[in-house]
């Protein structure tokens, strides 16, 4: 038997529904705070992703499905592809292609899709998974810079959340600084890790030397010790940063967000600066983070586009979902409003006919078969959650009026075609 491919799975009915209500709650938030929808390819140029997110971090370093797509000409290369592991590159990707920013004005994008990682599996955690993100980004002349847009962004998520329902987040804040700032970090963190990473993982021995930052990251818990000794970001903020992070402290504030400044977190990815935050959640257990983000002033330049500071966030749909289901709510399960019964041979294409005029009209119906007996298309409708049953015979045709029966009271009366769609609606 072939089944589902590790790390991967079906999102079946009833929990469909619940990814349906966080998408549609996401869309109508993303509206209220005039963002508009972007869709980008699933796979990009693998280098997109190793100049943006970084060749040190665990996404490209280990986890990108990646091959190597075979040349089409002799005189063309084979093109190394990615699934991409992120929307950030591929959004910005797009803005840099299709000069996005040469009116002047901030873009406010978001996207729903999946995204691959080669990741171990386990809850919360797989190689398909879902995110919706959003990203504002434009020149400076259009305020992209400004601490009101990452305010804004992390209120837009604070309403989200209450939005969707989800309670007992916690929202954790910190800034990693600009490039400056991020050098003479690394500095500090290259000598206090001199003499002790010799006691550490491999992973950590090489990045101490290629990008300590990313040191933060390793999950190797007897490194943790060692981790939590080492010099912290906050004290290398330059002036700048120092009251850019003020600010949206201050804006936070003054909206009633809370949130806990967090110095170790520096997020998984190298093209952050300043901003970096992420909500975390207790009934998600290890895989805690339900959606993660910051600021990424230098992204559009290291893709070698022109200077568009930005700000964004990707929130783990799948983590949404176990979030909602750990504090027991279920979706509706959606239902339909009647079930149209043909009853005899040949009244499926008179039925398919009022089942095509009704729903045109806005209804929900679902369909029975002519072979139904009439207690086997009660048992159908019950399922289907519908109100009503219309009775399709040969006798309702030639009379054009149908046999409604409400399945609550049993109660059932003969209506005209024409004032069909009125009868239904006037039983909500
Ligand atoms: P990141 O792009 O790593 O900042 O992740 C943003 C959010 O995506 C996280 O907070 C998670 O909610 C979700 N996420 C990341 N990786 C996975 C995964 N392998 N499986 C499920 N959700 C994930």
């Amino acid at each position: 038997m072939i089944k589902a491919v590790r790390g991967t799975r079906d999102i079946l009915p009833p929990d469909s529904a619940l990814f349906e209500l966080v998408e549609e709650r996401a869309r109508e938030v993303f509206h209220l705070y005039n963002f508009q929808e972007i869709r980008t390819p699933i796979f990009e140029d693998t280098q997109l992703f190793s100049r943006s997110v970084g060749e040190e971090t665990d996404i490209v370093g280990k986890e990108m499905f990646t091959w190597e797509d075979k040349a089409r000409a002799q005189s063309e290369k084979a093109q190394s592809l990615t699934l991409r592991p992120e929307n950030t590159a591929g959004v910005v990707r797009a803005y840099i292609e299709h000069k996005l920013g040469d009116k002047g004005q901030l873009q406010k994008l978001y996207y729903i899709g999946p995204q691959f990682r080669r990741e171990r599996p386990q809850k919360g955690r797989y190689r398909q998974f879902y995110q919706i993100g959003a990203e504002v980004i434009g020149p400076p002349s259009a305020g992209s810079e400004s601490p009101a847009r990452d305010a804004e962004v992390i209120e837009m998520l604070a309403a989200l959340l209450d939005r969707v329902g989800i309670k007992g987040s916690t929202l954790q804040l910190n800034s990693v600084g600009c490039a400056n700032d991020r050098a003479k970090y690394n500095e500090a963190l290259r000598a206090a890790l001199k003499p002790v990473v010799g006691q550490m993982c491999v992973d950590c021995q090489r990045r101490a030397e290629t990008n300590p930052l990313r040191v933060l990251d390793c999950k190797v818990p007897e490194d943790q010790p060692i981790i939590a000794k080492l010099p912290k970001i906050s004290d290398y903020l330059d002036e700048p940063c120092r009251e850019h992070f003020a600010e949206v402290k201050k804006i936070l504030d003054a909206v009633g967000v809370k949130y806990e400044v967090n110095e170790r977190m520096v997020r998984g990815l190298d093209y952050y600066t300043r901003t970096t935050f992420e909500f975390t959640h207790g009934g998600l257990g290890a895989q805690s983070a339900l959606l993660g983000g910051g600021r990424y002033d230098g992204l559009s330049e290291a893709l070698g586009g022109p200077k568009a500071p930005g700000i964004g966030f990707a929130l783990g749909l799948d983590r949404f979902v176990i979030a909602l289901q750990s504090e027991t709510q279920s979706a509706q399960t959606p239902s339909v409003k009647a079930f149209i019964a043909p009853l005899g041979d040949g009244m499926n294409a008179a039925a398919a006919k009022l089942a095509r005029e009704l729903r045109a009209q806005g209804v929900a119906l679902d369909l029975g078969d002519e072979s139904f007996r009439l207690k086997k298309s009660f048992e159908a409708a019950e399922r289907a959650g519908a109100q009503f049953v219309i009775i399709v015979g040969e006798n309702e045709v030639k009379a054009d009026a149908f046999a409604v029966k409400d399945i609550k009271s049993g109660e059932q009366r003969t209506v005209a075609r024409a004032e069909l769609v009125q009868a239904l609606k006037a039983n909500p």
